[in-house]
């Protein structure tokens, strides 16, 4: 490349193969920042922070929560907004909570819960934590069974889990996936119980073929499998609480407590 001088030449130096290095790792870097500037997200994407005006309509869920701690039910809503609708960034995050009760007496701690709770849901970012640090609070003088048999600790953990339930529905969590090879060794234990309930069945009336006398009622021996799982999954009803799940689902499987759920096993 030629270049004209017109100007005194005031001193000079010869380019080194050094220099040569440095202007290409000059260069290199400002390619890969060009690359990393390309990857950020835009700046028109509206990321969720506390000073976003509530839109006059919100749409949300009201949940019911039935406790044997409460005499009346609490009616949990929880409001969310859409943000970037309509576009590829379009992102449904909660917004606020309330909870409605006939019962007023614990109103203040209620209201003071919510209104955190809503409070860290306006700020932004990742809200899951809520879940889990919910989920953790036991209740000194023990927590209840709700329908279906899952043990809450507590009626925050109950409200952790609605909460858990929202963030599902709306896609802000995701269910560990189950492997193939978990959801094969469950269905293996299912259909072993399965098996061993119905040989202990036809074991009976074919001793009371042997022996005929004392008659036992062949309905006291069977146990039909009955419907008690969320997601219509079926456990027996004699089934206890399996503290890994905290589904009723632990059934006793060659003398060795088996959960039907999850698949946990007390002897490995
Ligand atoms: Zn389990």
């Amino acid at each position: 490349m030629a270049v004209k001088i017109d100007q005194k030449i005031k001193g000079y130096a010869v380019v080194t193969p050094e220099d040569k290095a440095k202007d290409a790792a000059v260069k290199a870097e400002a390619v890969a920042r060009t690359v990393v500037e390309a990857q950020l997200p835009t700046a028109d994407v509206i990321q969720m922070h506390e000073r976003i005006e509530r839109p006059e309509i919100l749409i949300g869920s009201t949940y019911k929560i039935k406790s044997p701690l409460f005499e009346h039910a609490l009616y949990v809503t929880i409001n969310d907004i859409v943000l970037n609708a309509g576009s590829e960034h379009e992102q449904r995050r909660p917004f606020e909570i309330f909870i409605n009760s006939k019962n007023m007496d614990h109103f203040q701690w209620i209201v003071a819960l919510t209104r955190i709770m809503s409070a860290v849901f306006r700020k932004g970012g990742d809200v899951t934590f809520l879940v889990d640090e919910m989920k953790a609070v036991f209740d000194p003088k023990g927590g209840y069974f709700k329908a279906g048999g899952v043990y809450m600790p507590s009626l925050v953990a109950e409200l952790g889990s609605i909460v858990e339930d929202h963030l599902k529905s709306i896609g802000l969590m995701h269910d560990p996936e189950k492997s193939d090879a978990q959801r094969a060794m469950i269905a293996e234990k299912r259909a072993a119980y399965a098996a061993l309930t119905s040989k202990k069945n036809s074991d009976v009336s074919a001793s009371a073929d042997l022996f005929p006398s004392p008659k036992v009622r062949d309905d006291e021996r069977v146990e039909d499998l009955e419907v008690t799982g969320d997601g219509g999954v079926s456990f027996p009803p004699s089934a206890t609480m399996c503290h890994k799940c905290s589904a009723k689902a632990l059934v006793i499987m060659d003398g060795c407590a088996t959960c039907l759920n999850c698949g946990y096993s007390k002897c490995g």
